[in-house]
C-alpha cells in the first residue's frame, strides 16, 4: 500500500500549519484508491467549514462537509514536532477516513507521516502537480 499526494496540496496543507502554529491544523483531502495497485491519491486539500484548533487538539464536524465531497484523509500538525499518533489520534482514525496525515513542527516532508485506521504507516510519495487549472503557475 501506498499514498501518492500532489506536493501542491502537501504543500499547501504544511504552509497553512506553519501560519498557525503553535495551535494545531486539521484539514481533509480528496482523493480516490486504486484497488488494483493498493494506492491512495490524494489531490485538494479542504479545509472544513467552523474547523477549531487549539494548541493541544483540532477538530472539524463532519456534518458541515458537503455530501458529494468525497475526503478519503485527515490531516492535522503536531506543534511538538512529534509525527507520531496520539492515544486519541488513534481512536479518531479507527472510526474515520482510511487514511490519516500527521505533520510535525517544523511541517516539512521529511516530517510529515501517514498512517492507516489501525495506526500503521503507509509510505507517502509526493507527485507532481497533475491538475494545474488554467491562470496556475506551476514553480
Ligand atoms: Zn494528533
Amino acid at each position: 500500500m501506498i499514498i501518492l499526494i500532489e506536493k501542491r496540496a502537501i504543500d499547501s496543507a504544511l504552509v497553512a500549519s506553519q501560519n498557525i502554529h503553535p495551535k494545531e491544523f486539521i484539514s481533509l483531502f480528496t482523493g480516490s484508491f486504486d484497488k488494483e495497485t493498493e494506492t491512495y491519491t490524494l489531490e485538494d486539500l479542504i479545509i472544513a467549514p467552523l474547523s477549531q484548533s487549539d494548541f493541544h487538539s483540532s477538530s472539524f464536524n463532519p456534518y458541515l462537509l458537503p455530501v458529494a465531497m468525497e475526503t478519503i484523509a485527515t490531516f492535522h500538525s503536531h506543534p511538538s514536532g512529534v509525527p507520531i499518533p496520539s492515544l486519541q489520534d488513534l481512536a479518531f482514525f479507527a472510526k474515520n477516513q482510511p487514511i490519516h496525515l500527521i505533520a510535525g513542527f517544523p511541517y516539512v516532508h521529511q516530517t510529515t507521516k501517514a498512517y492507516d485506521r489501525n495506526g500503521k504507516e503507509i509510505e507517502i510519495k509526493i507527485i507532481k502537480n497533475k491538475t494545474l487549472q488554467k491562470n496556475q503557475l506551476e514553480i
